[in-house]
């Protein structure tokens, strides 16, 4: 059977290189042609020698998830739908901003965490991405946008910072997200900063450790509440890795990360964790970890069960949080026309991956 090499990062290639007694250099050459190309036929690889060409052909594939739809929303957000097999899809938004232009990439068919105010909780688990499904979102994206820019000016590069906040937890997908960021990372594929590249997580603490180690880029943590019992409401795995756990390992984080604070998530959910009293418990909170706050009005998704904070709840929290000395910004609700804002993720294509992966969730608990 054929590898695909969209699963590979350099090393991974440079062992492929070997396997069919190629130099290493051609690792770089294919990496340059995959990824800062976009190409997909190694016939095309002009400066690859014939004989080497044939050799993938009859090895190799570069095979990215298949698109199956491309939408626009009003402000510019652009969502595309990816298959990735047997009825599943998945999701990748990019978000252009006036100075950069982001891409939110998904790591998971559904999420096992089973958050109550994510979609993509509801769902249950499904399976982990490949690093061909996870780097493809990428890939698919750049070679889109380029397409959007030609006749603009060579140098112009509309994705400058990933954030993996779509589907799923990255963390639990340890092994391809960080091969994935790898790719991100390298100047011969993708070649984005580590400070612009950011792993959100529930709280996984071993995986952040572990991350740390292995690639550390910027951190999100989704906190969404300021104590304990209310956390383990909301963020089940809370009660696996409770509060101090979590905020112990984020202080080890920082010791390796790019930059030099954690960016806390914070979903504002009317009546249940946006009250002045929650947010000065937050600020006790976090009064030894260097951090900002996002806070996210809550994107709502039938039977969740919750409502968005008011605007007046919202700005009354933030102003609490920047008195208290922490930076605190509102996440500004985008492309919710085309239901690509955070938690609307895989809305109505799921319903039948659905009732079938809440059978498979109960398999896996
Ligand atoms: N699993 C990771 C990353 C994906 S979710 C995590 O939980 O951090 C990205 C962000 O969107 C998280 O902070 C998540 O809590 C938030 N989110 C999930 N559902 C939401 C909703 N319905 N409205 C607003 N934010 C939501
Ligand atoms: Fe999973 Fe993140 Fe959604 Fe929680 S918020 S269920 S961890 S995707």
């Amino acid at each position: 059977m054929s590898v695909n090499l969209l699963d590979f990062d350099a090393k991974a290639l440079a062992g492929f290189c070997a396997e069919i007694d190629e130099r290493p250099f051609r690792a770089r050459q294919l990496l340059r042609w995959i990824h800062r190309s976009g190409e997909s036929d190694f016939t095309a690889m002009s400066d690859l020698a014939k004989g080497l060409r044939d050799k993938l052909s009859a090895t190799a594939v570069i095979e990215p998830p298949r698109v199956m739809s491309d939408h626009f929303a009003a402000d510019g957000t652009r969502k595309w739908l990816l298959s990735v097999g047997a009825g599943n899809g998945i999701e990748t938004v990019f978000i252009p901003e006036t100075n950069r232009g982001t891409l939110c990439i998904s790591s998971q068919v559904g999420c096992a965490l089973a958050c109550s105010f994510c979609s993509t909780g509801r769902q249950g688990f499904n399976r982990n991405l490949t690093v061909a499904e996870i780097i493809g979102q990428l890939w698919w994206a750049n070679k889109a946008l380029a397409e959007e820019s030609e006749g603009q000016s060579e140098r112009h590069r509309a994705i400058t910072n990933v954030v993996m906040m779509g589907m799923g937890e990255p963390l639990a997908n340890f092994e391809n997200v960080v091969t994935a960021l790898n790719l991100m990372l390298d100047d011969n594929a993708y070649g984005l900063s580590r400070r612009r590249v950011t792993v959100s997580t529930s709280g996984l603490v071993p995986a952040m450790d572990r991350l740390r180690e292995r690639c550390p880029v910027a951190l999100a943590v989704s906190l969404h509440a300021p104590n304990d019992p209310l956390r383990d409401q909301l963020v089940p795995i809370n009660r696996k890795y409770p509060l101090r756990e979590l905020l112990a390992a984020c202080e080890r984080y920082l010791q390796s990360a790019p930059r030099d604070f954690i960016t806390f998530e914070y979903v504002m959910l009317d009546g249940v964790n946006d009250s002045v009293a929650h947010a000065r418990e937050l600020v006790q909170l976090v009064r030894h970890t260097p951090c900002k706050f996002n806070l996210i009005p809550f994107n709502s998704f039938p039977n969740s069960g919750y409502k968005r904070s008011s605007p007046e709840a919202v700005s009354r929290f933030r102003d609490l949080l920047m008195e208290a000395g922490l930076v605190t910004t509102v996440r500004k609700t985008r492309g919710d026309d085309i239901a690509a804002a955070c938690g609307q993720l895989a809305g109505k294509v799921f319903d039948k991956t659905r009732r079938e992966s809440r059978g498979l969730m109960k398999m896996a608990r």
